[in-house]
C-alpha cells in the first residue's frame, strides 16, 4: 500500500538515487525530477527503472515549481538538484548562485502558495563553512563561505530558516560532510582513488596521479546521510542537523585502504602532483553530529574501510563487465 508521496530534485544522482530506494523500500510514490528526462532515465540505477516517476524541472522556472506541486501533491519534498563540482566550486558564480541558491527561495515559495504542509528538506553543504571556521563545526559554528557555491548554500539555508520561523513551513536543512559510494562522480578523489585501484588490479592501468595526499576530509557513505534525511522530516518539529562521520581521514589513508582491499601498496602507484594541488583548502572539516545523535538517533553505519572496500569492489565488479551497481556517475 503507498503511503506517502515524495518528490526529488536531482533523483539521477548519487543521492537521489540512494534516497529513492530508501523511500521505495518505506512504500513511497516517488517522483523524481530533472531537466531532462531521456538523460536521467538512462543514468538511473537499474533498480529504479520503472519504479520511479520522472518529470521535467528546470529549477529556474518558478511557474513550473508551483505546477508540479500541485499536481504531486506530494507529503515531502527533497532538494537535491545542484551546481556540484569537487573543485570547480568557484566555476560560475552566477549559475551556482541560480541553482545552489535562488531555486531553493522558488521551492519555499511554490511550498507557499500551493500546500504548506509540504515537508521539505534542503541537501546543504559543509561548504558553507569557510576558512575561518571552527572545528569541528556544528550547527552553531558561524558560517562563512569561502567559495560562490558556499554562499549559494548558505543563501538557500537562511531562506529554509527563515520560511520556518516566518511562514510556519516544515523545512530544514541537512548540513552534509563528504558523503561517498560507488555511485559518486569520478571527479571527486574517492572514486577516482576507488576506480584506479580496480584498474591498476585488473591490469588496465599502472599507476594514479593525484594532488595533495594529505589533505583531510570528514568522509562517510551517501546511504547513511540519505537515511539521516528523510530522519529528518519524520520529526515532530523541523531543524537544521549537521550529518557527518565526525571523523578525519586523509588522501593518503584512502589509497592505503584502497590499494591495501586489492592487495597492494599505494605506493609502488601513486604519483603526488604537486602542480595539482587546490590553490587554498578549508579549516578542517569535520562535523560534530551531537545534534543529530541526540535528536534523530542517527549515527553512520558505514565506517571508512567499509565504505572504501565497497567503492573499489564496485568497480572491480564493474571493470570485470559484471552487473554494476554504480549506475548514477553525477554527483548532486
Ligand atoms: P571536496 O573538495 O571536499 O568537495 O572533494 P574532492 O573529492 O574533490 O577533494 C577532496 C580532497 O582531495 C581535496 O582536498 C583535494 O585537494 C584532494 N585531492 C588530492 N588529489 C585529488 C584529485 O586528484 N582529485 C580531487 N578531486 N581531489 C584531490
Amino acid at each position: 500500500m503507498t503511503i506517502k508521496t515524495a518528490l526529488i530534485t536531482g533523483i539521477a544522482g548519487q543521492d537521489g538515487s540512494y534516497l529513492a530506494e530508501l523511500l521505495l523500500a518505506e512504500e513511497y510514490r516517488v517522483i523524481g525530477t530533472t531537466r531532462d528526462v531521456r538523460r536521467a532515465s538512462a543514468d538511473l540505477v537499474a533498480g529504479l527503472s520503472g519504479k520511479v516517476e520522472l518529470l521535467e524541472w528546470n529549477m529556474l522556472d518558478e511557474r513550473r515549481a508551483t505546477e508540479l506541486l500541485a499536481l504531486c501533491r506530494p507529503q515531502e519534498l527533497y532538494n537535491f538538484a545542484a551546481c556540484s563540482f569537487g573543485s570547480g566550486m568557484y566555476d560560475d558564480p552566477v549559475e551556482i548562485g541560480e541553482v545552489n541558491g535562488l531555486a531553493v527561495a522558488r521551492i519555499l515559495e511554490a511550498i507557499r502558495e500551493t500546500d504548506q504542509s509540504i515537508r521539505f528538506c534542503q541537501a546543504s553543504s559543509r561548504e558553507i563553512f569557510g576558512a575561518e571556521s571552527e572545528s569541528p563545526q556544528s550547527e552553531q559554528t558561524p558560517a562563512i563561505p569561502r567559495s560562490p557555491y558556499g554562499a549559494a548554500k548558505l543563501y538557500a539555508d537562511s531562506m529554509v530558516r527563515i520560511y520556518r520561523r516566518h511562514y510556519g513551513l516544515f523545512a530544514c536543512s541537512a548540513i552534509l560532510f563528504n558523503h561517498e559510494s560507488p555511485r559518486r562522480g569520478l571527479d571527486f578523489v574517492t572514486r577516482k582513488i576507488a576506480r584506479e585501484a580496480a584498474r591498476i588490479k585488473l591490469g588496465l592501468a599502472s599507476e594514479l596521479r593525484l594532488g595533495n595526499l594529505e589533505a583531510r576530509r570528514d568522509w562517510g557513505f551517501a546511504g547513511d546521510y540519505v537515511r539521516g534525511m528523510w530522519l529528518m522530516l519524520q520529526q515532530r518539529q523541523a531543524d537544521d542537523y549537521v550529518l557527518a562521520s565526525g571523523e578525519t581521514h586523509s588522501v593518503r589513508e584512502f589509497c592505503e585502504c584502497a590499494f591495501g582491499y586489492v592487495g597492494l601498496d599505494y605506493r609502488d602507484y601513486v604519483q603526488e602532483d604537486a602542480a595539482a594541488y587546490r590553490p587554498s583548502e578549508p579549516t578542517l572539516l569535520v562535523g560534530n553530529i551531537s545534534k543529530a545523535k541526540q535528536a534523530l538517533g542517527w549515527e553512520p553505519r558505514v565506517g571508512i574501510r567499509e565504505l572504501v572496500s565497497m567503492m573499489v569492489e564496485a568497480d572491480l565488479q564493474t571493470l570485470s563487465g559484471k552487473p554494476s551497481v554504480i549506475g548514477a556517475e553525477n554527483s548532486v
